[in-house]
């Protein structure tokens, strides 16, 4: 096998793994039939989701980003000033949807194991105005999902599933998207699969299903039939409030293409590559491996606990060497629009200290996984025992 890492040039955290197949895709669309809006390759790329996930057509509404996905979701299931229940170490996007459907988003604290929401803290900060929790499955790993229903049945709440990091994971054998209540799936360049930018909400509710395809219409009703066959409503109505949010063929295109790619390419090269990691650094001292890989998790990106107030030191180490790395992420509840760390949440803070996220992306090899566990043994300053 070789390495795609050329010496001296940056291993990079993530990026697209997009080629010749997905370019005449787009370029089919383009210089087609004068078309680039909504219209027969969304309509194919929502069949073919459909399709993947096993699910009726109907419960499929592609959007132009995973944003817009968990906007047009929070709005059909809230009212303005309605609560969410959230944990607070996701990105920003998940708060930001949020807040811009006029809900409140509850920062709560997340399981330093799993970093999936803790429900013990979540149930500590319900009230009256509490409408939805939104658990986000975190690299790709869909936490305690039974859990999260119960909790949501016996407090009257919506369950929107921010499963941005988790298009092709399963949760007990059974694809994320094909059984709950509304999900929310990103297709932006770096996602498990991409469509250049995109996103899709999932949802077995068809008054929920409805509102949103209106809704990334600007609201005009039932529109979509209409898009799907190169037409468009002129005598229409609109009911709600909606957004320029649907997707371009452009993107359905690469979408369809990526998501051929999928299983046998992307999902089998990222295990394949977490599996590597975890094996080399399961013994390595002042090193923790987090609980977010179980089977049928695609995993979307590595973070690992970087211990002693080391985390800093390490990465810069790393960069030193031309590795790139992230930090997935930085609490939401201390950022000055959602109160700059008013509330306090002292578990999520001690883990967003400790989080580094290895490079991770279907494009590495094995030995720049061995790579980047040999700069990082070396960064730590660690033993590491010969036989
Ligand atoms: C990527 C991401 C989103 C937003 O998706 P976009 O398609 O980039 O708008 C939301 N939540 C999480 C956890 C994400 O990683």
């Amino acid at each position: 096998m070789t390495s795609n890492n050329i010496p001296g040039k940056q291993i990079r955290l993530s990026r697209s793994i997009v080629g010749s197949a997905e370019a005449d895709a787009a370029s089919r669309v383009i210089t087609g039939n004068g078309y680039l809006g909504m219209g027969a390759e969304v309509d194919a790329f929502e069949t073919a989701l459909a399709e993947f996930l096993g699910i009726d057509r109907s419960r499929v509404v592609c959007v132009n980003s995973g944003t817009a996905a968990l906007h047009l979701a929070v709005e059909a299931v809230t009212s303005p000033g309605d609560a969410v229940l959230v944990q607070s170490l996701t990105y920003v996007a998940t708060f930001q949807a949020i807040s811009g459907a006029g809900a409140r988003p509850i920062a709560c604290e997340v399981n330093t194991e799993t970093v999936a929401i803790d429900l013990m803290d979540a149930e500590r900060r319900i009230d009256d105005t509490t409408r939805a929790i939104m658990p986000v499955h975190y690299a790709g790993s869909t936490g305690d999902r039974d859990a999260v229903y119960r909790f949501a049945e016996a407090h009257h709440l919506r369950v929107i599933e921010d499963a941005a990091h988790a298009f092709g994971s399963s949760d007990k054998g059974r694809l994320i998207g094909t059984d709950g209540d509304i999900f929310c799936f990103s297709f932006d360049g770096i996602k498990n699969i991409t469509s250049g930018e995109g996103g899709a909400v999932i949802t077995a509710d068809p008054a929920v299903a409805e509102r949103i395809r209106d809704a990334r219409l600007l609201g005009v009703a039932r529109d979509t039939e209409k898009r799907f066959k190169m037409d468009r409503s002129w005598d229409f109505d609109v009911h709600a409030q909606g957004y320029r949010y649907h997707m371009s063929d452009i993107n359905a295109a690469i979408g369809r293409v990526q998501l051929k790619r999928l299983e046998k390419e992307f999902a089998e090269k990222r295990r394949k590559l977490v599996h590597r990691y975890r094996e080399k650094l399961v013994d390595i001292r002042g090193l923790r491996l987090l609980e977010t890989f179980k089977p049928g998790t695609v995993p979307h990106i590595m973070p690992v606990r970087i211990l002693d107030g080391r985390r800093n030191t390490v990465k810069t180490a790393l960069n030193a060497r031309g590795i790139q790395t992230g930090i997935h992420y930085k609490p939401n509840h201390l950022l000055t629009y959602y109160g700059a760390g008013a509330v306090s949440l002292p578990r999520t803070e001690g883990l967003y200290d400790e989080l580094l996220s290895l490079p991770l992306h279907p494009g590495l090899a094995i030995m720049d996984i061995d790579l980047i566990v040999d700069a990082l043994v070396d960064a730590l300053g660690t033993c590491v025992e010969h036989p």
